[in-house]
């Protein structure tokens, strides 16, 4: 790449990228947790997707009992750390607290369930469950994300024998290598992977379903399998020059600075990044934290209709990245080498069916914007060049069709979970979804009584 950044010291980097959200005290939990009012009928708990008892943890660590708070959280949720840090607590729990309508502060649900498991895990993970007897049953698990983590230590307590089938080095998905890395360490993610292990949980890393490891092979080794597997083919902007050195995709640029071997990312100084969603912003917001000197988001449509988070719009902005609207990208141009992006205005074009105005290029608005790097984020597509390979199973729009009840999909042997269902919700969802489908490959096995 052309115009690198230059190479700070390690020191400027950790601080650049220290957590945003700094964990309390024990007398700041200790004074939050005493605020709770316990609400009965607590719309917080409502508001968590995995419906943890909010209050009772609440309350577990106003008494002093972070063993048994880490209990009640991870009896929900065994994805707790990384949604107490990477959870958009505001428009989740803490969003719907009952202080909100009083005109006070919510209580701090997410940094109070991070003191119960930062706690649980510096303690060295003491058990605090006893799993049934072994069954004889083997579950494979295809991706070692938080679906796939979640599905995994459920049914580990439910005593069957567990596999997951993890495609990189180190399992966790985007837990380890997508969240920026001022929101959580990848360590972090680790403690939940190791969390899994400790409940008996086998992972085989490097093993890419289809590929390394085939469904057949699958299919005889286990009773029933899951589909855990996220978002990670990029959708491709399709303009020309976007194969030019210089060119990320946004999830490969994000990968590369989550490891937090800061000296080893290159960023260009001048940086356009296109797409208007959270992933779009967590790469923006690194690349100038990183040192890019000027980062555009360069977004098709108007800042209403920005599908980021508005407090994480508002990070990248105080991050000094500047947002443009209702521009998008006609073609990058260089010779070998991204030198400028040439983008056109736009409008608000013809409803589509949904009644959603496309935006439409207006003719002879061309201009261009000088730049040495341009990270994509305009999409993702679920990662599952292995779909054709299971028998019956049935696709709408590139997703994993399901039964909502239990998660089972058309193929009665495989269910799955997460991303590859929803298209792409938050990691909170994906640890709900697989401790379901944990339930309803446990129903299954149980109704169809396999030997
Ligand atoms: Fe406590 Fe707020 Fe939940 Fe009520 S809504 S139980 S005050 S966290």
């Amino acid at each position: 790449m052309k115009n690198i950044v230059p190479k700070r010291a390690s020191k400027e980097y950790e601080q650049a990228f220290a957590e945003l959200k700094q964990p309390l005290s024990n007398a700041a939990a200790l004074a939050d947790a005493n605020r709770c009012l316990y609400c009965s009928d607590a719309p917080c708990i409502k508001a968590c997707p995995t419906h943890i008892d909010i209050p009772t943890f609440i309350k577990k660590i106003a008494t002093g009992n972070l063993k048994g708070s880490a209990k009640t959280i991870l009896q929900s949720n065994w994805i707790a750390l990384t949604c107490a840090k990477a959870c958009p607590v505001a428009m989740l729990c803490e969003g719907s607290c009952v202080y909100i309508a009083r005109g006070e502060n919510p209580i701090q649900i997410g940094r109070l369930q991070r003191y119960a498991m930062d706690d649980y895990f510096a303690k060295g993970m003491l058990p605090l469950f006893t799993a049934a007897e072994p069954n004889g049953k083997s579950i494979g698990i295809i991706g070692g994300g938080p679906a796939g983590l979640a599905c995994a230590d459920e049914l580990a307590l439910l005593g069957y024998d567990v596999t997951i089938y993890e495609a990189k080095a180190k399992a966790g998905g985007l837990d380890t290598w997508g969240i920026a890395p001022y929101k959580m360490k990848q360590q972090d993610s680790l403690l939940e992977v190791a969390l899994s292990k400790s409940l008996g949980v086998k992972i085989r890393t490097g093993e890419c379903v289809g590929e390394t490891v085939s469904i057949q092979f699958l299919m005889d080794q286990h009773a029933a399998i899951f589909i855990g597997v996220g978002l990670a083919a990029a959708s491709k902007l399709n303009i020309p020059g976007e194969t030019l050195a210089g060119v990320y995709d946004a999830l490969a640029f994000i990968e590369k600075v989550t490891p937090r071997q800061w000296r080893s990312v290159d960023v260009g100084k001048r940086v356009a990044v296109i797409g208007g969603g959270n992933t779009a912003i967590d790469a923006a917001t690194e690349a100038k934290r990183l040192g890019a000197e000027e980062v555009f988001m360069i977004y098709r449509r108007g800042k209403s209709e920005m599908p980021a988070y508005l407090f994480e719009q508002e990070l990248a902005k105080s991050d000094g990245v500047q947002f443009h609207f209702q521009i998008m990208p006609a073609r990058i141009i260089g010779k070998k080498h991204v030198e400028a992006v040439e983008c056109m205005r736009t409008k608000p074009g013809e409803p589509d069916a949904d009644g959603r105005r496309h935006p439409a290029p207006i003719p002879g608005s061309e201009f261009r914007i000088p730049v040495d790097m341009v990270i994509k984020s305009v999409g993702q597509n679920v990662e599952g060049t292995f779909f054709s390979q299971i028998p019956d199973l049935m696709i709408d729009d590139g997703m994993v069709v399901v039964n909502h009840d239990t998660l089972q999909t058309s193929n009665p042997m495989f269910f799955a979970g997460g991303d590859c269902i929803n298209g792409g919700k938050e990691v909170v969802n994906a640890a709900h979804d697989g401790k379901k489908a944990a339930h309803g490959i446990d129903q299954w096995i149980r109704s169809t009584r396999q030997e």
